[in-house]
């Protein structure tokens, strides 16, 4: 046993269910976010609020989990750093098959070459599969706005809010070691 905590916020405990196939219960509940549920860009603060909406069902060879994750997203725009406040709600599905069968096996190296989810006597771990879930979810590079113009090369203001900004005539940059030059008192 890797030993699940029955108390950890995203460990259900699937003993009212029972194992009779068929046999279903609804879940609601709000537990807080665990660490780095996201990319590093974009993602749910930890501790706050992921509200579940699941449903469990006992089939022949384990636990179903469908339903539907929802949280608070915060980050920020890879163009222009604005901050996003956002939001994701992701769908869940996954079949956590009993573990009983593999008692006193050596189940290797966890996540590494075995992808099933499994129950942990009458324990799950929804953790993993909301974590998927909600990465696969995100953009993968996250804007303020569609298409955002980013910043200013020149002076890093933000062009989403000045659409007008200018300085004027560009100096080429490869004239622009030539014009210090010039410059220099010392020629
Ligand atoms: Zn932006
Ligand atoms: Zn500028």
């Amino acid at each position: 046993m890797t030993g699940l905590d029955p108390r950890a916020p995203l460990v259900l405990d699937t003993r009212e269910l029972g194992r009779r196939p068929g046999s279903e219960r609804h879940v609601e509940l709000t537990a807080p976010a665990p660490a780095d549920l996201g990319i590093e860009v974009l993602s749910v603060p930890e501790g706050s609020p992921v509200e579940l909406d699941l449903r469990l069902e006992a089939v022949m060879e384990g636990v179903l989990v469908t339903g539907t994750a929802f949280a608070g997203l915060e980050g920020e725009c890879v163009r222009c750093l604005e901050p996003i406040h956002d939001e994701v709600e992701v769908d869940i599905q996954e079949l956590y098959v009993y573990n009983d069968s593999r008692d006193g096996q050596d189940t290797g190296p966890e996540g590494e070459d075995d992808e099933t989810s499994r129950t942990e006597g009458d324990l799950l771990d929804l953790e993993p599969v909301i974590r998927d879930a909600v990465v696969l979810a995100l953009p993968f590079q996250p804007m303020c706005q569609d298409d955002c113009p980013g910043l200013c090369p020149e002076c890093g203001a933000r062009l989403a809010d000045e659409p007008g900004h200018d300085h004027g005539e560009k100096i080429d940059p490869r004239w622009a070691g030539l014009a210090s030059l010039k410059d220099d008192p010392s020629n």
